[in-house]
């Protein structure tokens, strides 16, 4: 490569950035980029090293666990643990806040992570990644659980992992969204992708569709007309990607653009949304709104929902803005009783959805 290539920590040193007055934040996004590489690692050994396996105990999301959940999750809270920046974490692995402060005022940061997203992606080898969430600790007490729960607006940075083809990290301190790519060489994260930014029109959408019987009459529209293709209401054709993977699915939607939806649906009365506000929903929407996305759950900003639960889950819908836009436009005329839906035959037994 040129010699002019940029690596992570003089991009954290650019002005331009705005980490300048920030050296704490600096230094833990390079303690995260570090713990990144050892994962990597591990990753890529795969079934060599025994990482594919699965174990007999389950998380708090009462999901199977993987070796590699564990194993991650233990890399994470050791590399945050020895930064000495970080004042609590909190994980998808784990039930309860971790306080790492020892003094009031010590640690500036709460990090909130997934340190393994997609791992049932690990046994047939399919890209999984690491997402997680910064925010200010309290300086004046030692964090109570209360103070974990800040809406996604309050973030000083977020940023994933990919474990892909190539190991990726992509993150925003809030002036934009950079990706970097991992150098086996030199060890180093090489900037790749300056300043992300997610084109406003796109054709292609990602969603879990076994779960369309489930969905609410806007999904249901905004799908279907995507499916009719160049002769329906879009009047162009639509292609539909979905690797289950999150960050896979909103990495290739901040490369090329697409929208991604992981709505509220009726199959369990309980759950908000599949996935998780605090370590997925939250992150992705800064890194894809500083990108000129948008993230939603349909009906309000994800990013300004203040959080009742460390693991409560949310509906998702974000990517290019436009589509973002539509979706929640469907949605607002269904709550408001005007369901483009009942003009067509198919949707015109109401009686289906309110069971
Ligand atoms: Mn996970
Ligand atoms: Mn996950």
């Amino acid at each position: 490569m040129t010699k002019d290539r940029i690596g992570l920590h003089a991009f954290l040193q650019d002005p331009a950035q705005g980490l300048t007055n920030n050296q704490p934040l600096a230094d833990l996004l390079l303690q995260i980029a570090d713990t990144v590489k050892m994962l990597s690692a591990m990753i890529a050994q795969g079934a060599i090293a025994d990482m594919t396996s699965k174990l007999e105990s389950q998380n708090v999301q009462g999901e199977t666990q993987m070796k590699l959940d564990l194993l991650s999750n233990e890399l994470f809270i050791d590399c945050l643990r020895d930064s000495g920046l970080v004042h609590g974490l909190a994980s998808e692995e784990m039930d309860e806040t971790v306080l790492l402060a020892k003094s009031v005022g010590d640690a500036p940061f709460i990090v909130i992570f997934d340190p393994l997203d997609g791992s049932s992606n690990v046994p047939v080898n399919v890209s999984v990644g690491s997402i997680f969430s910064i925010l200010p600790a309290p300086q004046n007490h030692l964090a109570e659980s209360t103070d974990y729960l800040q809406a996604g607006n309050q973030q000083l940075a977020a940023g994933y992992a990919l474990y892909g083809p190539a190991t990726m990290l992509v993150l925003t301190v809030g002036k934009g969204t950079h990706g970097f790519t991992l150098d086996h060489e030199s060890h180093e994260f090489i900037l790749t992708h300056s300043a992300i930014q997610i084109p406003e029109e796109t054709a292609e959408f990602a969603i879990n569709a076994s779960n369309e019987r489930f969905w609410e009459p806007p999904t249901k529209r905004y799908i279907e007309e995507c499916k009719e293709g160049v002769k329906g209401t879009r009047a162009k054709d639509f292609n539909m990607r979905w690797v289950a993977s999150m960050v896979a699915d909103i990495h290739r939607i901040l490369m090329r653009g697409g929208i991604y939806l992981y709505p509220k649906d009726y199959k369990d009365h309980t759950k908000a949304g599949r996935l998780r506000l605090m370590y997925e929903a939250n992150p992705m929407a800064m890194l894809v709104e500083q990108a000129g996305g948008l993230a939603s759950t349909g009906r309000t900003s994800i990013m300004n929902i203040k959080p009742e639960d460390v693991h409560q889950r949310v509906p998702i819908v974000m990517g290019s803005r436009s589509e973002v836009q539509r979706v929640e436009r469907y949605h607002h005329d269904y709550d408001n009783g005007n369901n483009e839906n009942d003009k067509l035959p198919f949707y015109s037994d109401r009686s289906f959805y309110m069971q």
